[in-house]
């Protein structure tokens, strides 16, 4: 008599922010559905410039620099908030995952290095020439240009660098995932064969590619090592959105790129709509025909 029920308020457990592949360090999940990254400049300039750009709907919203214990981290939205125990995806997107600047650099003191000798022999012991061999060391050049044909970067314009399944699962084993084949094979399984799925981010790639093909920003920027973060759940939903731009730098004006010209050094084509050009093509082949 006079007791009112007790009112059950539903809560929404906050979803935990996951990370699929990059230097673990480098993230802090921030209140209120913000990441913090660790700072660098050239990613806050571009991140900057993209809220202004027509790309910003495919880029998370970004809020500035912020300090935590002495560090400064770039703020910016955390692209996971809205989504049920998702399933991840990270996507290295284009045909050269280096800057030019980067090859230079490493050309003027050309050092033979036994590490990367080393690194290269664990992968494939077939891969050093009889010169490499002799000396036991490779030159960094020429080991960063060799890492990039071990996956599908340098055959198909992008590569899979993690998957995080909606059960928690986590596959970042993908360096050797080279033909088209295998990497279809691997897209297959991160949608589990739901078609509605595939159709949803068919949909955002597309939309993204027709942006891409008139944004300032894109046109005036070598982009290479930035990926497309795919995030879907059990409702169906799904996102995607460009991530990652450590290595996003501002060409000389009045230097721009089609992004799908090929590479010949010095021209700074980074091969990146080629790839979400046969990142489309794949996707669609494995929908029921
Ligand atoms: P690397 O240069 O080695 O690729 P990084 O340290 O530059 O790594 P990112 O590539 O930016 O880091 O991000 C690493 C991972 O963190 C992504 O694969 C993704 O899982 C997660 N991540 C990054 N940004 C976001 C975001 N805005 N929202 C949700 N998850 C994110
Ligand atoms: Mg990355
Ligand atoms: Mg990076």
């Amino acid at each position: 008599t006079g007791t009112l029920p007790p009112i059950t308020v539903p809560l929404k457990k906050p979803q935990p922010w996951v990370q699929v592949v990059g230097h673990a360090g480098s993230f802090h999940a921030g209140d209120y559905g913000m990441l913090l990254k660790r700072y660098t400049e050239g990613e806050q300039q571009c991140l900057q410039r993209l809220m202004e750009d027509s790309l910003r709907p495919f880029v998370p919203g970004y809020h500035g620099v912020v300090q935590r214990a002495e560090q400064d981290y770039n703020m910016m939205d955390d692209l996971l908030t809205h989504f049920n125990s998702p399933a991840i995806m990270d996507c290295k997107i284009g045909t050269r995952t280096y800057l030019e600047e980067e090859l230079t650099k490493a050309r003027e003191r050309p050092q033979p290095r036994q590490d990367m000798y080393e690194k290269m022999v664990d992968v494939d012991p077939e891969a050093p020439t009889a010169e490499e061999q002799a000396q036991q060391a490779v030159l960094k050049t020429r080991y960063m240009q060799w890492r990039e044909t071990l996956s599908s970067t340098t055959t198909l314009g992008f590569r899979i660098e993690g998957i995080k399944k909606a059960d928690g699962v986590c596959n970042t084993n993908f360096k050797r995932t080279k033909s088209r084949e295998e990497v279809m094979q691997a897209l297959q399984d991160y949608v589990g064969c739901n078609a509605l799925i595939v159709k949803g981010y068919l949909r955002r790639l597309k939309e993204l590619r027709l942006v891409l093909e008139t944004s300032d920003f894109f046109r005036t920027h070598e982009v290479v090592g930035s990926s497309l973060l795919f995030v879907h759940d059990s409702t169906g939903k799904t996102g995607v959105w460009m991530i990652d731009f450590g290595k996003t730098v501002p060409l000389p004006p009045p230097l721009t790129l089609d992004h799908r010209t090929p590479w010949e050094e010095g021209n700074r084509e980074d091969g990146y709509l080629w790839g979400l050009d046969n990142l489309i093509d794949v996707l669609t082949d494995i929908l029921p025909h």
